[in-house]
């Protein structure tokens, strides 16, 4: 049987989706029109925040979230090292410093003990926040951070990309939704092809807390505002001040409608991965030499953690991961790995980091491997990657 090649991830636009964007094209609004409002309206519903604020894309929505929390010069903020880099970048366009603490060996998210240590290695004060990452789409224990944080007057910002409609069951019983804003400050989606809603380039940041959604809105157009509330002066109809050095990090409103028709198939797009999740855990399960990262929790034995993976990345982890790479690559599967870490980065090397520093994520990137996971993976699609997995780890 000949295949197409089958990539780690891919989009799905339907004719529905074509057709809201072709509506916006004949309106009156290429940017900033009804369709931004509406789609952060239903965003926020579906995550469960409070506020939605649309943005360029994932990493001005980090930028935009350093700034709000007053990330300057001198501010030191803690990252994973297993992330996309603009999860950490977002510090340095702020001028502040990157930190990072190593991951959890079984998890492969920022290991809370490890955060621990460093913020207690240092005086007090000396931290400002937190950017856990909810990894691959398996949730962070927020509640635990928050408490970490709390004790040391610290902010988070929750790097929820991977994660929309995943979610943590917490010590109160409580399904905590990845994104809504109970225990992070603040939290950010990408709508990047990759990313369960697919708007090409988007972005989106959640919050709970109005002083940094009015922050957001400002920061957003260029730090102006023509709210009469907020204005220092009137000349009149025409006016508006600049009262902060924003940016132009606006979602338009042709994107914004693809991602409200694109957000209605959420749920549909989360099912899937769930059904494609356990169908590779039920052929890679006790296989000796593949471990899989975060098997799925419909099998957990602790229910009073209950987790809901968003399966943003469906991550095994294997000896030969190079051989495994390349064989699957020369059967037209595009495994992928996620990630290699950001401080082995040569820019982050630059800026003093070592190799050798995080022990555990270099050694989950030796083995890491993204295979296929996205909605519209076909079953026969499915079926020849698990075949060639197991052919290759079995010869
Ligand atoms: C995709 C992604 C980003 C950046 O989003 P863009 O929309 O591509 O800028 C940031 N963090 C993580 C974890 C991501 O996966």
């Amino acid at each position: 049987m000949k295949m197409k090649p089958i990539p780690y991830g891919r989009q799905h636009i339907t004719d529905e989706d074509i057709k809201a964007v072709v509506e916006t094209l004949q309106s009156d609004f290429l940017t900033q029109g009804p369709k931004v409002a509406e789609f952060e309206k239903a965003f926020a519903a579906y995550i469960g925040a409070h506020y939605a604020v649309s943005v360029a894309n994932g990493t001005a929505a980090l930028h935009l979230c350093a700034l709000a929390l007053g990330v300057k010069a001198g501010t030191r903020v803690i990252t994973t090292p297993i992330t996309f880099a603009a999860s950490a970048n977002c510090i340095l366009y702020a001028g502040g410093e990157v930190y990072f603490a190593d991951v959890d060996p079984e998890t492969a998210l920022l290991d809370i003990q490890k955060v621990k240590t460093l913020i207690e290695s240092k005086p007090a004060g000396y931290f400002s926040g937190i950017i856990p990452v909810d990894f691959a789409g398996y949730p962070v224990d927020l509640e635990a951070f928050r408490a970490l944080a709390d004790e040391h007057n610290l902010w988070i910002i929750e790097d929820a990309c991977h994660a929309p409609g995943g979610y943590f069951v917490d010590a109160n019983a409580q399904a905590q939704q990845c994104g809504n804003g109970q225990f992070a400050d603040l939290a950010i989606f990408s709508f990047h092809p990759v990313k369960h809603i697919a708007t090409g380039e988007g972005g989106m940041i959640t919050t709970n807390r109005p002083d940094l959604y009015e922050q957001l809105l400002l920061l957003r157009t260029h730090g102006i505002t023509k709210n009469l509330a907020q204005l220092h002066e009137n000349h009149g109809g025409w006016y508006y001040e600049m009262q902060e050095l924003g940016y132009n990090y606006r979602m338009p409103d042709m994107l914004t409608a693809l991602g409200i028709s694109q957000l209605k198939r959420a749920d549909g797009g989360l099912k899937r991965r769930q059904e494609i999740a356990r169908k590779y855990d039920e052929a890679f399960a006790s296989h000796p030499q593949l471990k899989i990262l975060n098997p799925a929790v419909y099998r957990n034995s602790e229910p009073e953690k209950e987790i809901f993976h968003a399966y943003h990345l469906y991550v095994i982890l294997v000896e030969d991961r190079k051989g495994l790479y390349d064989y699957l690559k020369a059967n037209q599967i595009h495994a992928q790995v996620h990630y290699i870490p950001v401080h082995t980065m040569p820019y982050y090397q630059s800026l003093g980091f070592k190799k050798g520093d995080f022990p555990m994520a270099e050694h989950y990137y030796e083995k890491c491997l993204s295979l296929p996971m996205f909605p519209t993976l076909q079953p026969e699609e499915q079926d020849f990657v698990i075949a060639k997995v197991l052919a290759y780890l079995n010869q």
